[in-house]
Formats: C-alpha cells, sequence, structure tokens
C-alpha cells in the first residue's frame, strides 16, 4: 500500500503514519526525520537544509526530491510506505509520480488531515523535543513527569527552532502556499481523502483506520 499523508504542521499526521505503519505493516517516510538526521549528522544536505529549516522556509525541491528518491529505491519499502510530509509542492508531486512510475507503483490513497489553524498554532508552540533521542511531549497535552526532562532518556527537553513563533507564522504561510495547492491535484486525481485531524488520537486513527480498510496482516 502506498499512501501520502497531507496537512499543515502540526496537524498530527506524523503520529497518525507511526500508528498506521506499525498496523499495516508498511515503512513510514518522512522528509522531516530525514532532514533533522542529516542536520544532527551535519551531512552536507543536512548543512544546506539546516537555515532553511529554522526558518520555517521548505529545502529546495532537488534536495527533498533526490532523498525521497533514495529512500524509495530501498527494498525495505516492498510492502508499501506512508510518506509523511512529502510532497509539499507541485514539483515535488510531480517528481514522485515518475518516481512512482519508473518503479512500477501507484498511489492508493492521499489522506489530507484537517486542523484548524488556532489548534495547530496551540500544538506547535507547546511542542518540546528530546534532542537525544527525539521523543516529544507538549507542555499542556502530553507533558513529560520529569517536568523539563525526557521520561525516556533523562536529556533536557528543547523547543526546536521551527516550533519557535516566527518559524511557526512562516511555515503555515509556506503551507498555504506551496502546499495547499497539492489539495487540488490529488482531488483532480480522484485520490483524495478528507479527516478531521482535531479530534483525539485514538479518534482520529480508527477514522483513518476505516478508510484504509483492514490491514493484511490481521
Ligand atoms: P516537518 O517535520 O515535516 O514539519 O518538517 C520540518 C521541516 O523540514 C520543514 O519546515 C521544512 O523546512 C523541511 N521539510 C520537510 N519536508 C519537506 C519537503 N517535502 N520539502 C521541503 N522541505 C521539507
Amino acid at each position: 500500500m502506498q499512501l501520502v499523508f497531507l496537512g499543515a504542521p502540526g496537524v498530527g499526521k506524523g503520529t497518525q503514519a507511526d500508528k498506521a505503519a506499525v498496523q499495516y505493516g508498511i515503512r513510514k517516510i518522512s522528509t522531516g526525520d530525514l532532514l533533522r538526521e542529516a542536520v544532527r549528522n551535519k551531512t552536507p544536505l543536512g548543512l544546506e537544509a539546516k537555515g532553511h529549516m529554522d526558518q520555517g522556509r521548505l529545502v529546495p525541491d532537488s534536495v527533498v526530491i533526490g532523498l525521497v528518491r533514495e529512500k524509495l529505491a530501498d527494498s525495505s519499502h516492498a510492502n508499501g510506505f506512508i510518506l509523511d510530509g512529502f510532497p509539499r509542492t507541485v514539483p515535488q508531486a510531480e517528481a514522485l509520480a515518475s518516481v512512482l512510475v519508473e518503479r512500477s507503483l501507484l498511489l492508493d490513497r492521499v489522506i489530507n488531515f484537517m486542523v484548524p489553524r488556532e489548534q495547530v498554532v496551540k500544538r506547535l508552540s507547546g511542542r518540546r523535543s528530546c534532542p537525544k533521542c527525539q521523543a516529544t511531549y507538549h507542555l499542556e497535552f502530553a507533558p513529560s513527569k520529569n517536568g523539563a526532562l525526557c521520561d525516556r532518556c533523562g536529556e533536557a527537553l528543547i523547543q526546536r527552532s521551527d516550533d519557535q513563533r516566527e518559524a511557526i507564522e512562516t511555515r503555515l504561510r509556506v503551507y498555504e502556499e506551496q502546499t495547499a495547492p497539492l489539495i487540488s491535484f490529488y482531488e483532480k486525481q480522484g485520490l483524495l481523502t478528507h479527516l478531521n485531524g482535531s479530534e483525539a488520537v485514538e479518534t482520529v486513527y480508527s477514522n483513518l483506520a476505516n478508510v484504509l480498510g483492514v490491514p493484511k496482516t490481521a
């Protein structure tokens, strides 16, 4: 099964992708996670991406397309994949279409998660992350038991630079200008399903599972 998860930053698509990847036995490919890993490892790609990411801007298409092309060549995606945070521009969606043709694959569905803007801002501005094990928390909705420390590994939690107020505003503007056009792009292809992402994680997931159907492994 080949899926794309669309939606503004903070709609919870990464959380839903994690759950669906486990239940359906498919891989989650998050360009945000791949880029953050490259930044942490200070690879040439990471060094190029960092400035864009810190300010909430998109990393250039050529960089991200190359990254996804490389990941899709990996045979561990044989059962399928969920693309989380890719494509984010029309040229990325067109590049994805050609990679899929090259690999004789079809997209099964594109899920568009929708959450009101003020809720997204609240989710992103309260998010805290562990720089060591990458666990994420929320000051109000999912606080760490340890206060400012990670429950899993004890490291001091940080606020991602792109979760700071100004970067959040930029990310939401970039989403409206560059990513939202993908909704009609995929709607025209008959691939799009809208899901309300503002409910509890388990409720959203149960609606998602209804759309995706019974896992083959169940
Ligand atoms: P995310 O974790 O998906 O919100 O991504 C974090 C940041 O990584 C974004 O704000 C962008 O700077 C960069 N990024 C992630 N995916 C893409 C993409 N498909 N195209 C361009 N930049 C991306």
